[in-house]
């Protein structure tokens, strides 16, 4: 077993405090009797040996707090890793500057290796023939966006989702800096996304942006319940773009 795993299977143990160790990826005395606590994995003769004992336990927890791991069978497989993803996501927010440390460098393959669909028709803001089905982002906030474009696709009607200019992608991941600055752009790691940027511009206040309206105010809390910030809320400027880390 790999040890990564182990400590991940630790972390989900130690919800509801069925672990209490460290995270140090030993299957340990205390990691066994933690799995042992897990009612899923009691009496079940068909999790042959420790290891998927352990994996079924994580399995087991991720699906008691709402997360699709696939069946409690023991083997860790995408489905279960997804679900892992898209649980240590929600543990949003991430502080800005801890960036580079939680999502690693700045453009690297992870930045693009998560994907989202968007669940309405949407269109690149810049190019409007141009319909956009799904888009990527850094693999880690992946999951938390999803949810996010879901249950807002669940709230809003077509009409004003296009009313509010949330069919008008501004992008996503891009390997910038800031505008006017130097430091990296949250986009840079693919944790950022905008929205209808025309009617949204950057150093336009709550006077003159869109998505600073009344009928947004769901959209929002939407993204605040994921964990992710609006510069449009929290400064009063971009009221496009929403991030998977804090200030
Ligand atoms: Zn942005």
């Amino acid at each position: 077993m790999y040890s990564d795993r182990v400590k991940r299977v630790q972390r989900l143990l130690r919800v509801e405090a069925r672990y209490t160790g460290a995270i140090d990826g030993i299957t340990g005395a205390r990691t066994l009797s933690a799995v042992a606590c897990v009612p899923e994995v009691r009496n079940r003769p068909d999790l042959i040996g420790v290891d998927r004992q352990l994996v079924a336990a994580g399995q087991a927890v991720l699906a008691s707090l709402g997360h699709d791991p696939g069946p409690v069978d023991g083997h860790w497989g995408p489905q279960t890793d997804a679900a892992y993803l898209a649980w240590s996501g929600a543990g949003l927010p991430w502080r800005q500057a801890d960036m580079a440390s939680r999502f690693g460098p700045a453009g690297s393959a992870r930045c693009t290796a998560g994907r989202v669909t968007v669940p309405w028709r949407m269109v690149l803001a810049w190019d409007t023939a141009e319909v956009i089905t799904s888009f990527s982002c850094h693999e880690l906030v992946a999951p938390s966006a999803q949810r996010a474009f879901d249950r807002i696709a669940a709230i809003y009607a077509t009409s004003q989702i296009e009313d509010l200019g949330l069919h008008l992608f501004g992008g996503c991941f891009n390997h910038r800096t800031k505008r006017g600055g130097t430091s990296l752009s949250t986009h840079a790691y693919g944790i950022a996304i905008d929205f209808d940027p025309a009617r949204n511009r950057l150093n336009w206040g709550k006077d003159r942006a869109r998505l600073a309206h009344r009928d947004a105010v769901p959209f929002w809390d939407v993204w605040a319940a994921e964990g992710w910030t609006s510069l449009g809320r929290a400064r009063d400027f971009d009221w496009m773009h929403v991030q998977a880390v804090g200030l």
